[in-house]
């Protein structure tokens, strides 16, 4: 009982503003760095994510961690399409990566080509919910229309959530069955939101902002330069405190990974994750001049907008049993949490969550301590698979 309150009066020690315990010029100079241009968006060109994690290991050095082999470094490789750049003009204008447009992560390169352009008839493709009948025949004709063309996917005035969610899908179909080096340009009202993969398609897609869409629009510049990397080679960085007590285990991990840069737009990811792992290493700092209770391990982790690679490489490599693990605490997404905190697995690990709970409502921290289910979004899924008990904390609110 003590020490569940123990473990749970420290959780709420990492969010608290309390000056004493919250080193904000430290986390504010961390973030900093961290979104710095020379970081290049912590991904894939540039060496961004791996300069970062040179930095994280000196920080973890400065503030005298013990690392498990001679260094703090855990390295892997993985497989990934990097997107070095796009560009896109509609009727003369220059469109913005990121804001504009961006491309779907999979997307091979492409370059402005002679073939001619299709356009999808969007009001036959919504018609063609109406009836079996009419989804078979709507299908075979797009088939024989869009042959070895280009394509124009318009935007799609619908409320259904389920055909909008089936469009921003349509592009799939396109992509076995031709051989020609094509686009397609998708035109979507919906929130531009970048990721990355694993693999490259046959076929690449810009996904552009619906304002930019009219009947006779002219699109003949265009290009994607991408290259499928098989092993890029990436770093979780890893370190321990000794505790009072170093039969038990507490882990604190934050992803340190992001998107990286294409083109001339830097993806710098403050809030993903950045700023989870400022506040990792602000822990790092206070745990460094206070000692902490259990031996206490922090994993800064690679490659998670990826895939949570890191987590999911360290889970089957670990640097010490997971069994000694006696909870883990993700922090992914650390904002001004003027609305509280989000508590990932409090409805798993109850008796916790209810901790947390109660030692908010006493000291009166956050406005909220609110509670989800499972969910695999972040690098505790990896942990939590194997059996750690873990939860994953992110603020809610303002930025
Ligand atoms: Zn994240």
């Amino acid at each position: 009982m003590k020490t569940r309150l123990f473990v749970s009066f420290w959780l709420i020690g990492i969010l608290i503003t309390n000056a004493q315990i919250f080193d904000k010029k430290y986390f504010n100079e961390v973030l900093d760095t961290l979104t710095s241009n020379s970081f290049a968006g912590r991904g894939y060109v540039e060496d961004g994510m791996n300069k970062a994690g040179d930095y994280l290991q000196n920080e973890f050095k400065k503030n005298g961690l013990k690392s498990f082999s001679d260094n703090y470094a855990q390295s892997f490789t993985f497989p990934i399409n990097i997107i070095k750049n796009a560009t896109l003009k509609i009727d003369g204008k220059e469109l913005k990566y990121g804001t504009d447009f961006i491309v779907k992560p999979s997307s091979r390169s492409v370059s402005e080509s002679k073939l001619a352009f299709y356009t999808l008839n969007t009001k036959e493709y919504l018609e063609s919910f109406q009836s079996k009948e009419k989804t078979k025949n709507f299908i075979i004709k797009d088939d024989k229309l869009q042959k070895a063309k280009n394509i124009i996917l318009p935007p799609l005035a619908t409320d259904v959530d389920s055909i909008k969610k089936y469009y921003k899908q349509w592009a799939n179909i396109y992509e076995k069955n031709e051989p020609e080096n094509r686009a397609i340009f998708r035109f979507t009202s919906d929130k531009l939101t970048s990721s990355l993969s694993q693999r490259q398609s046959t076929i690449s897609e810009f996904i552009i902002s619906d304002k930019y869409y009219s009947k006779n629009m002219k699109m003949n510049d265009f290009s994607i330069k991408t290259e499928l990397n098989p092993s890029f080679l990436a770093k979780n960085i890893i370190g321990y405190l000794d505790g009072k007590n170093n039969d038990s285990v507490v882990v604190i991990s934050a992803h340190y990974d992001h998107l990286g840069k294409v083109g001339t737009t830097i993806f710098p990811g403050a809030s993903d994750n950045a700023s989870g792992t400022a506040m990792l290493m602000s822990l790092i700092k206070y745990y460094s001049e206070n000692k902490p209770e259990y031996k206490t391990v922090f994993m800064a982790f690679a490659g998670e907008e990826a895939g949570i690679l890191g987590a999911d490489y360290y889970v089957n490599h670990p640097l010490f049993d997971l069994k000694q693990i006696k909870f883990l605490v993700n922090l992914d997404i650390m904002g001004a949490g003027d609305q509280g905190i989000q508590v990932v697995n409090g409805k798993i690990f109850q008796k916790k969550y209810n901790d947390l709970v109660k030692i908010n409502s006493k000291n009166n921290y956050l406005k909220e301590v609110k509670i989800r289910g499972e969910s695999c979004n972040s690098d505790h899924c990896p942990f939590y698979m194997k059996g750690v008990p873990s939860f994953f904390i992110y603020t809610l609110g303002g930025k």
